[in-house]
This record gives structure tokens, C-alpha cells and sequence, in this order.
């Protein structure tokens, strides 16, 4: 499961759970993006803040882990690179699944090498119930599996503008999140 995670929230994580079950995934793989191509004009937070809240996040599932796979590469975060590394460690007959926001997949004729992408593994687009799915591009949309789920009517971007000025975030993330947001004075300016 990719993102950005700037805060991971309950939307994120009630996803993840939905595509396990529906897929009968036997784990989920939180990955936050290290160096997000498409953001570099937007400030993100610093990756281990982002990690750390998503490992204090996920650490009651015993079906959750977290990689740091793309915090620890080099250079821009391409999914390509990390399905690749995961393909290496878990063999070629694993069935790998990629799950991410569907407004993220819109954008998926300008990933790096997208055309190869997607014949690497499955893709899962989570989005919220009444989201225009036609937005995608047809040229991937057979590709990509949707999953409605209606957590995800919380944003990080809400959130992040919420902490900004002083309004509650409480019962949007797990408390351990919240905690760590405010201890490290996150997201204040
Ligand atoms: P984004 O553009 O920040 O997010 C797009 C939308 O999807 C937002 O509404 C976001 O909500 C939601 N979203 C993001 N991750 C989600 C998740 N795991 N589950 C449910 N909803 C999610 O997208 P992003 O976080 O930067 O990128 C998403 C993934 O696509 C990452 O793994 C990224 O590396 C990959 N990507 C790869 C390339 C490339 O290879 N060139 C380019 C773009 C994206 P929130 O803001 O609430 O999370």
C-alpha cells in the first residue's frame, strides 16, 4: 500500500483492511514515499516523521507491516522501482497487489514507466462511495480493481489544516498518531 501518509489516518488504514479481507492478502505492506516525484513543489514532511507515525498506526494489525523501502532509496520514489523490490524479495510467483488512492492513479499516464508498470501486478484504487471512477484513464482503468470505502471521507489534507488552525483531529487517526503529532509540533505552520 502506497502513499504519502502526512498523516496515515483511518481512512488509510480501514482501505487496507477492506482489499486484505476482499483479496485474502496474507500481509499489507504500508510503504511511505520517500521523495514523491509529483510533489516536489509542495513541502512534505520529513520521512521518519511520516514512518513513525504510520508504524505507531499500524503496530495492533498482525497482518500490517511497514517498509522503508522507499525512504532508504535514493532519488525520486517510483512504484516501478519499489514493485520491482518486492518482486525480488518475495519471488516471481508471489501475486503482489499495489493499493493506493484512486485520485493518485489518475495521474498514472505520466509514472515512470507506467505501460510496464502495469503488467508487473494487480492494482487496487480505493476510493470514496460517489467518486467519478470514469475519471480514470480508460487506457489503465482495465487494469485497476476499485474499492469503495466510505473511511475515506477523511483526508491528511483535512487533517493537516485542521492541527494548522487549532480545530480537533481527535477520532480522524489513532490516538498514538495524534500524540505524535502534537509532540513534535507537526503541521503548526
Ligand atoms: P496523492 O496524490 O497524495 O493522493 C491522491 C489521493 O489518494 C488523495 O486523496 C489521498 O488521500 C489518497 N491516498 C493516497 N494514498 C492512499 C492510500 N494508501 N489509501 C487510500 N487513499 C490514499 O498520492 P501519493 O500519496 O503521493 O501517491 C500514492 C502512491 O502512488 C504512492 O505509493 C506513490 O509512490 C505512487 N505514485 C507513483 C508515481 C510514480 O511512480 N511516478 C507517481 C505518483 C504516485 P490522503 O491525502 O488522505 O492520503
Amino acid at each position: 500500500m502506497g502513499g504519502t501518509f502526512d498523516p496515515i489516518h483511518y481512512g488509510h488504514l480501514v482501505t487496507a483492511e477492506e482489499v486484505r479481507v476482499k483479496f485474502r492478502l496474507t500481509d499489507v505492506f504500508f510503504v511511505p514515499s520517500g521523495n514523491p516525484p509529483h510533489k516536489l513543489d509542495r513541502e512534505v514532511t520529513h520521512p521518519e516523521h511520516r514512518y513513525l507515525m504510520t508504524v505507531l498506526a499500524t503496530v495492533t494489525n498482525l497482518f500490517f507491516s511497514v517498509s522503508r523501502i522507499e525512504i532508504d532509496r535514493e532519488g525520486p520514489s517510483y512504484a516501478i522501482d519499489t514493485i520491482a523490490q518486492f518482486k525480488s524479495f518475495a519471488g516471481e510467483d508471489v501475486d503482489l497487489y499495489f493499493i493506493t488512492g484512486a485520485d493518485a492513479f489518475l495521474s498514472m499516464d505520466k509514472w515512470y514507466k507506467a505501460d510496464e508498470l502495469l503488467k508487473m501486478c494487480n492494482f487496487v484504487a480505493a476510493t470514496r462511495p460517489g467518486y467519478p471512477i470514469e475519471k480514470l484513464d480508460t487506457r489503465f482503468s482495465g487494469f485497476i480493481e476499485i474499492v469503495e470505502v466510505p473511511a475515506l471521507s477523511i483526508s491528511s489534507t483535512d487533517i493537516r489544516g485542521r492541527v494548522k488552525e487549532g480545530r480537533s483531529i481527535k477520532y480522524l487517526l489513532p490516538e498514538a498518531v495524534e500524540d505524535y503529532i502534537f509532540k513534535n509540533g507537526l503541521y503548526r505552520d
